[in-house]
């Protein structure tokens, strides 16, 4: 039975794929089924997923929905490992909007409304971070964000040498060095990898015990500099590490940047978010004084993946990565064509999403989120320190707490058996990560639901798995 068309793209159609989409949505019973990759494998490798005919609507929903089974829980706040956020549902019902208007950014004639209201976004964005000559532009998320950042500022540090970077790469980009912190996400280092400069280009700056970019080292560095060949060109500070939550200290990274004249790039990925926080804001201050800002929305601002935007100070910047494209037209009298902006061409309209959020329920119900599982962050460090069996690794800054449990001559095999054991048994996903070489159990609290009797019952679990017989190594 070969569906009609017409009826294929009628509001009527939506209507029974919404609902056949609402009814797959499954009531999950705890954060995790505890399916192994095996079993998956073996259940999921039975479909065909390219068949020559359809089942129909309801009978693949209904196969999606023992599929979806499996999936990790974001919204029980026993599922804590990453941040991985769940999504507010104003934004899984525009996700459904941006999807059936399929708008896509590049060219004004391909999403009018869109492209005016992106732009809206943008400048109240701007304002939020305090550039008054701003401009952006929505992006996949952070990886792509940094990315764009690094870009203009090696275009920039080109340019200002005389050197066309579009029409000759990296002619005089040799020198280049990246400072950034030991605790920078990776997606800096990688950034410099795909612009051509090579890892090698980055220089980490050693961190201070609280996670955050030592002022000290910095300084001895960039004097360094003085004495070589290496060109420092741009300096990026992290606002939210991933680990340890960490801020560097923006407002002191932004005199050096000024005084060595190097682009200055805040990873806000994760910590953008105080922005909105009344109680918070001033972690950022500073944050003003960047050229470009990283920015997610699918992490701390409760957004599904993927939402991020790329903000920078002056508006000009944008002006580097500007191309001739006959059918796009950027240069006409028209309206302007937001691919003069990204690194993309065809884009999702991603700012619908934190838009029918901010508008349904306010910023003031993210910021009390923001709020709350910071606040309940330092409660779960607390808890850590009452207990005998748990260490911290650092206090908690932001919404993670790295701990361990202590209880074993092989500490190391036995964090990482209580992560598996909880995980395989469905009781709750929990991060493993590294300090020092030691392996750690982390939380990250984005959930706005948890309480404080969850995470007692969290450390309780990470105990009781502690003294389970058998496996430990
Ligand atoms: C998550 C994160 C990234 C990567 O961002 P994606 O949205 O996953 O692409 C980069 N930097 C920081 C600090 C992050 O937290």
């Amino acid at each position: 039975m070969n569906p009609d068309p017409k009826e294929l793209f009628s509001h009527a159609a939506y209507r029974d794929a919404f609902r056949a989409a609402i009814d797959a949505l499954p009531e999950f019973d705890g954060p995790y089924t505890g399916a192994s990759y095996d079993e998956l494998e073996t259940q999921i490798s039975n479909t065909d997923p390219l068949p020559e005919s359809g089942a129909g609507l309801d009978a693949a929903y209904a196969e999606a929905k023992q599929v979806l089974a499996d999936s990790v829980d974001v919204t029980d706040t026993a599922c804590i490992a990453h941040l991985q956020c769940p999504p507010v549902a104003p934004a899984i019902a525009a996700e459904a909007l941006v999807a059936a208007t399929n708008q896509s950014l590049d060219s004004f004639d391909q999403a009018p409304a869109a492209t005016v209201l992106e732009q809206r976004m943008v400048e109240r964005l701007c304002s939020v971070f305090g550039f008054t000559e701003g401009d952006g532009v929505f992006t996949s998320g952070g990886t792509e964000s940094n990315l764009q950042g690094l870009l203009l500022a090696r275009d920039m540090a080109l340019d200002a040498r005389g050197n066309d970077p579009r029409q000759d790469g990296l002619a005089g980009a040799e020198e280049f060095r990246i400072l950034c912190a030991e605790a920078a996400h990776f997606t800096a280092a990688q950034a410099a990898r795909i612009l051509g400069l090579g890892e090698s280009a980055v220089v980490e700056v050693p961190t201070d015990e609280t996670d955050r970019m030592s002022l000290d080292a910095l300084d001895n560095i960039l004097e360094g500099f003085e004495q070589s060949d290496e060109t420092p060109i741009a300096l990026v500070a992290t606002a939210g590490t991933t680990d340890f939550g960490a801020i560097d200290p923006l407002a002191a990274l932004a005199d050096r940047a000024a005084m060595y004249d190097l682009w200055f790039h805040v990873d806000a990925a994760y910590g953008g978010a105080l922005a909105f926080s009344e109680r918070h804001e001033h972690k950022l201050t500073g944050i003003d004084r960047a050229d470009s800002i990283s920015v997610d929305f699918h992490k701390l601002l409760y957004q599904p993946l993927g939402c991020g935007a790329f903000l920078v100070k002056e508006s000009e910047s944008f002006e580097m990565l500007a191309r001739d494209v006959a059918y796009l037209d950027p240069e006409g009298d028209g309206p302007p064509n937001l691919v003069a902006k990204s690194l993309r061409t065809s884009r999702r309209f991603d700012a619908l999403k934190p838009y029918l959020t901010f508008r349904a329920l306010g910023s003031d119900i993210i910021a009390s989120f923001v709020d709350h599982t910071i606040a309940l962050t330092a409660e779960a460090g607390d808890i850590v320190r009452m207990n005998p069996d748990l260490e911290l690794a650092a206090e908690p800054q932001l919404t993670t707490v790295v701990f361990r449990h202590t209880g074993d001559t092989n500490p190391d095999a036995l964090n990482e058996t209580i992560r598996e054991r909880l995980f395989d048994a469905g009781d709750a996903v929990l991060a493993r990560t590294e300090v020092d070489g030691d392996v750690y159990l982390k939380f990250t609290l984005l959930n706005p639901k948890i309480t404080r009797n969850d995470l007692e019952t969290l450390f309780q679990y990470v105990c009781e798995a502690a003294v389970t017989p058998e496996v430990v190594a």
